[in-house]
Parts: structure tokens; sequence; C-alpha cells
């Protein structure tokens, strides 16, 4: 755990969150600042900063991360209309938490990424 970071600091319990889904490895959340009905972040326990970071240290975590999303993904009822999976990797993407996570986002069509 790093205690500067505030996704370790929400795995420790010491800051609240909507946790929507929780694996041994995993931890699923409602975003704070939702972009889309549904915004859940999805984020391993432990810390890594940016998702080439966990694919590096943690292969197995990584497709921990991926199933953990897809199961937030089909409890939130995303899968038939269908849903954005993303990582912001760094300053260019618009990383500001630098605690990998994959940002769950549906429920209304979302329109084109990049706009
Ligand atoms: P961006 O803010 O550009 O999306 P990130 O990819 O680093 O950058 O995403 C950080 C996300 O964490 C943001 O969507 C933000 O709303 C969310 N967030 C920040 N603080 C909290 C919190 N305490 N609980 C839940 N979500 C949070």
């Amino acid at each position: 755990m790093d205690n500067d970071c505030l996704f370790c600091r929400i795995v420790a319990g010491e800051i609240p969150a909507t946790v929507v889904h929780e694996t041994e490895t995993t931890l699923a959340f409602r975003d704070i600042d939702p972009k889309a009905p549904v915004h859940v972040l999805v984020i391993p326990k432990d810390h890594h900063p940016d998702v080439v970071a966990l694919a590096t240290a943690d292969p197995a975590g990584s497709a921990d991360l991926l199933a953990a999303a897809a199961a937030v993904a089909e409890a939130e009822g995303l899968r038939a209309d269908g849903f954005r999976l993303l990582f912001n990797s760094g300053g260019y993407a618009g990383q500001e938490v630098f605690h990998v996570h994959a940002h769950v986002l549906g429920g209304a069509p979302l329109g084109p990424m990049l706009a």
C-alpha cells in the first residue's frame, strides 16, 4: 500500500466509496464524478501506477482486473446495449490518479471516444 495514494486508501477503507464488486485481488466502486449514467472504476488492490506497470509486473492481476470489469458490466446491465472500458495512462491521456483503474462507462450512447 502507498499511503499517499487515494485508491490505496479506498482499498484500506480509510476513504469511503460505493463498492459494487469485490474479489480477492480487485475492487470496483462508483466514480465520484460520473461521466455516464453508469461509471464504475475497477482497480487491483495492489498498487501499480498505470496499466503498463500492472501488465508488466503482474499478468495474472491484469487478467483478474479484466474479469472484474466484465463482471461489473454484466451486473450493471451494460452488456446488451454496449459499454466502454477505458484506461487513461499518463499525462497526455489525462490520468490523474496514479493507481491503475479501468473506467467502465455505459447506460447511454457515449458518442465518439475522442470528441
Ligand atoms: P480523469 O480524471 O481524467 O478521468 P483518471 O483516469 O486518473 O483521470 O480518473 C480518475 C477518476 O477517479 C476520475 O473519473 C475521478 O472522478 C475519479 N475519482 C477521484 N476521486 C474519487 C473518489 N474519492 N471516489 C471515486 N472516484 C474518484
